[in-house]
């Protein structure tokens, strides 16, 4: 404001000069027209030397502003310090941009920025290192046409995101990489790639070992349970007391050969290619035998059964899978539910009809809620007496999990302790043929029950 007035004060002493030069001259008007356009000539000196500055200097900070005085010496002030301001702030974003790009490159993990429409932007040293990446030949080429596998581009186009990726490196089939990928900003995606080779082979290596072994144990465990079962059939004529430590032998020696049943059997789902036995096929057939032979395996316990599934219903899965996932809950249900109970298996789509669930519920002794999240680990069992009692494993859960993952399902427990358990099979829509969207009645328990999803 300061400057506005010694400004306006200027130009009113330059025009009473001129007024008075004019009044002694005896021409006012010249004068005054004088006064002003030496006014004017002095404001356009101004504004060239402003512009003479600002062209040699873009930035405004490359070199001093011209000395001035007044209103123009605030706007010269004003425009360096502005631009002194932003250089400060352009330094700062840049020494953050490159420490950025120093700490990414020493990375082992190839990081990659790819722009909305899927080509590449940036990425640091072990992407070019992992992938073959090439700066500047690369950049703002699509990453699909760079990571060639038909595996990578279907992964990258369904952008579910939530589980990694494996892949043998492009160009080394020998080396394993993992990538992951993340949305930020408007559909952009950060790749992250690591070298996954050795955690590869030490998971096949554990893979082949535990199916070896299971394999090996095998042909011994059968005959020491064959000879067993011969001895045990000519017990009366032992001493009486060979008979209990025989009938245990039998009894353990038939754990042993379920668990290296259930343990054959997880191998094979590991290693086992998805899909390759998977087909449409009826389930009410399916639940059908499930519930009888279930029922015939534990016929001295007095429960009782229902099964419901709407005849038309096809489920597109391998059905010899899917009959060891249902089985093994069914017997569960049957072995953790008291003489006299009752068990249900029931298929239906659920309420949207966005999903499908198979759901095997009983009113046995239910789970403490504590134990739900672990239920599916390997040889995890609530109380492992009563579980060794029953003949478990603590493998049937996992081997239910992995068949359900191969079927692109989720497993679902709800059960509270004293009450019953409902174990709920979610298969998405797409694999159902057939059949009116319909809710599968209440389970059990009165409230809600606790209840947790396994991945
Ligand atoms: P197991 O062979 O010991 O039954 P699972 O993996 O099938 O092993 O089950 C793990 C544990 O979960 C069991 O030991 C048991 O305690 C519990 N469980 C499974 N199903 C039920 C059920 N329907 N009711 C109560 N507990 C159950």
């Amino acid at each position: 404001m300061q400057y506005w007035r010694t400004e306006i004060l200027r130009l009113l002493t330059v025009l009473a000069v001129a007024a008075l030069i004019g009044w002694l001259a005896g021409n006012v008007p010249l004068t005054l027209f004088a006064g002003v356009a030496a006014y004017l000539g002095l404001n356009y000196w101004q504004l060239w030397r402003l512009r003479r500055w600002l062209r040699g200097n873009p930035s405004a900070t490359q070199t001093e502003p011209p000395e001035s005085f007044g209103l123009w010496g605030e706007v010269f002030d004003g425009i360096y310090q502005l631009g002194r301001q932003e250089q400060k702030s352009r330094d700062f974003l840049e020494s953050i941009i490159r420490k950025a790009q120093e700490s990414s490159s020493a990375l082992e993990i190839a990081v990659t920025m790819i722009d909305r429409r899927g080509s590449l932007e940036w990425w640091n040293q072990a992407a070019a290192r992992l992938l073959g990446f090439q700066y500047p030949r690369d950049q703002g080429h699509p990453v699909t046409n760079l990571v060639r596998d038909p595996r990578f581009a279907q992964y990258f186009h369904e952008a579910d995101y939530s589980e990694p990726l494996k892949l043998p490196a492009p160009g080394d089939g020998s080396r394993t990489l993992e990538f992951e990928i993340a949305l930020f900003g408007e559909r952009e995606r950060l790749m992250i790639v690591r070298d996954v080779t050795r955690l590869h082979r030490m998971e096949l290596m554990r893979e082949d070992f535990v199916g070896n072994v299971s394999h090996e144990l095998g042909t011994p465990i059968t005959v020491i349970k064959g000879y067993l079962e011969t001895i045990m059939e000519h017990v009366h004529e032992l001493d009486g007391k060979w008979r209990k430590p025989l009938g245990q032998m039998l009894q353990q020696s038939a754990r042993m050969e379920n668990i290296v049943r259930d343990l054959l059997m997880l191998t094979a789902l590991e290693t086992k290619a998805v899909k390759r036995q998977q087909k449409p096929f009826r389930l009410a057939p399916l639940i059908r035998e499930v519930e009888s032979d279930t029922a015939q395996i534990y016929r001295n316990r007095g429960h009782s059964y229902r099964a419901e599934c709407e005849k038309g219903i096809q489920i597109v899965g391998d059905r010899a899978e899917l009959y060891s996932a249902l089985s093994n809950l069914a017997q569960n249900a049957a072995k953790y539910t008291p003489d006299g109970g009752e068990i249900r298996i029931e298929a239906a789509f659920i309420e949207d009809g966005k999903a499908f669930e198979i759901r095997v519920t009983d009113n046995g002794i239910g789970i403490e809620t504590q134990h739900l999240s672990r239920l599916t680990e390997r040889f995890y069992r609530v109380d492992v007496s009563r579980s060794s009692e029953t003949g478990g494993t603590g493998l049937g859960l996992a081997i239910v999990k992995h068949i359900l993952l191969r079927h692109d399902a989720d497993l679902r427990i709800e059960s509270e302790s004293g009450k019953g358990s409902t174990f709920v099979c979610r298969f998405p829509a797409e694999r159902i043929r057939g059949g009116e969207p319909r809710v599968i009645p209440q389970a059990p328990f009165p409230d809600q029950p606790p209840q947790i999803n396994v991945h």
